[in-house]
């Protein structure tokens, strides 16, 4: 399998440099030349355990990685999950859940950023190499790749997020892991502070080179591929085609529900749930994809105007062509706007719904009070835009609403929706164990050189 890239103007290229190359040299994302179609595979595949299926999803996607070796990996990313199951599908009544949430830092991210610490490190361990993740988080993501890439010996890894502008939770999941690879950067600055160092340091790249930087971003292939395989265990599962409602700030988690129905596997809709921000629902009902004001809210991860792997469903959306994919992009990038306009609507079998604030947290309450079920923030959206969507999924259909984070990870947005009865739910082992006492940070300026100067003092070298 080569991999292209959805601007057109790179040399295609292998699995394994597509992962460690993150973004394509052209700009652009990179895709897969060809989705395989695993329809005549399905009725064995039902057979399989969950890793044996992720095993089976991973080799139709990497060739220049040894068979054994693969396995081994995917094998070992998911013993960091704490459920028998791994991905449970909790049966509601009216809809089901699955929980994507069991693995070490309680959100669906876990599910790539375990894979992929492990990819990268044996790529590097292959080639002799040592590689500096550098990122930059406001909250949930940071920890996620911190727990992918902590004790590898490969990799280290360095996070940046604004001082005093996460949750102490939240802070806290990143800088009390003990592992000498991992350095918490806490910026005196916002997020945008934070993500606008990042660009500089990644645009040195003298810097860069010398000091071996590298990203584990959502744009990253094998995020979206690590994701896949979740849909097929479901849909493998399912009577009928199957319904998702996914909860979607970078369209990643969609997106690789997306490319699942394009390798012949029945998927009938997709409810693709937003909360204040927007721009992905209104362009899905509109055909214009227009840059609006980011609004903070109760489920932060999805508090994003710009969809950074929205480039990959518009490659497939335009026939595959890189021209109309740059034009589109060039457009948006100039103006703030660009639309299909080619008069067919954006995907006749996506539903977009917003979830304003107010009515996350109705429906917060209202699910535990008719399920009995805990949804985080996040998950509540996707659940809500479900319902909200019910009539026109066929009948006896049950959509499939994907909860992409455990509600210990937000306590107080938990009970303040639906009250002290939720105060347990709210707990989890991993997070009562979490000790502020060894946490380990350091507290920079929002600076671009005293950023470079700490991660050039402190970059491991090979
Ligand atoms: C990242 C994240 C999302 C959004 O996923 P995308 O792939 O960016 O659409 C939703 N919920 C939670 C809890 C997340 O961490």
């Amino acid at each position: 399998m080569r991999y292209v890239s959805t601007r057109g103007d790179t040399v295609p290229m292998p699995f394994s440099q597509a992962v460690l190359t993150g973004l394509a040299p052209d700009g652009g994302l990179l895709v897969p030349e060809r989705f395989p179609d695993v329809a005549d595979k399905l009725d064995a595949w039902r057979e399989l355990s969950y890793v044996e299926l992720a095993q089976e999803i991973f080799r139709l996607y990497v060739d220049d990685i040894p068979a054994a070796d693969l396995d081994a990996i995917v094998a070992d990313a998911f013993t960091a999950f704490d459920h028998p199951d791994i991905v449970p599908l909790v049966d509601l009544g009216d809809f089901k859940v699955l929980e994507l949430f069991h693995g070490p830092t309680l959100s669906f991210k876990d599910v790539a950023l375990q894979t992929l610490g492990r990819v990268f490190d044996y790529l590097l361990g292959k080639s002799g190499q040592h590689l500096n993740i550098v990122g930059a988080t406001s909250g949930d993501t940071g920890s996620a790749a911190i727990y992918g890439v902590r004790g590898r010996e490969n990799l280290s890894i360095f996070v940046l997020y604004p001082n005093g502008g996460t949750s102490a939770l939240q802070e806290l999941q990143m800088t009390a892991v003990p592992d000498a690879n991992v350095h918490c950067l806490a910026i005196d600055g916002s997020f945008d502070d934070c993500q606008s160092i990042l660009k500089s340091t990644f645009g040195d790249l003298a810097f860069k080179a010398r000091h071996r930087l590298g990203a584990v971003n959502s744009i990253n292939w094998a995020r979206v591929l690590a994701q896949m395989s979740y849909y097929v265990h479901v849909c493998l599962r399912s009577e009928g085609p199957a319904v998702f409602a996914v909860p979607t700030g970078n369209f990643g988690n969609i997106f690789a529900a997306i490319a699942v129905r394009g390798m012949g596997v029945p998927i009938g809709r997709f409810v693709l749930a937003t909360n204040d921000n927007d721009i992905l629902a209104r362009f899905f009902r509109t055909g214009v994809y227009r840059r609006g004001a980011v609004h903070q809210t109760i489920s932060p991860s999805m508090d994003i105007q710009v969809a950074s792997n929205l480039e990959r469903f518009l490659w497939l959306r335009f026939g595959r062509n890189p021209e109309r994919v740059k034009r589109f992009m060039a457009e948006f990038a100039t103006s703030g706007e660009a639309a299909v306009v080619d008069g067919k609507g954006v995907d006749d079998s996506v539903d977009a719904v917003a979830v304003a604030e107010t009515d996350t947290r109705t429906a917060m309450r209202d699910i535990h009070r008719r399920y009995g079920y805990v949804a985080d923030p996040h998950s509540a959206v996707g659940i809500e835009a479900a319902r909200r969507v019910a009539s026109k999924t066929p009948d006896g259909t049950k959509p499939v609403c994907i909860a992409t984070a455990h509600p210990a990870k937000f306590p107080d947005a938990v009970i303040e929706a639906i009250g002290s009865s939720a105060r347990d739910a709210a707990r989890h082992p991993r997070l009562d164990c979490l000790d502020a006492a060894s946490a380990r940070r350091a507290v920079l300026p929002a600076d671009i050189e005293a950023v470079k100067n700490y991660i050039g003092d402190h970059a491991s070298r090979q």
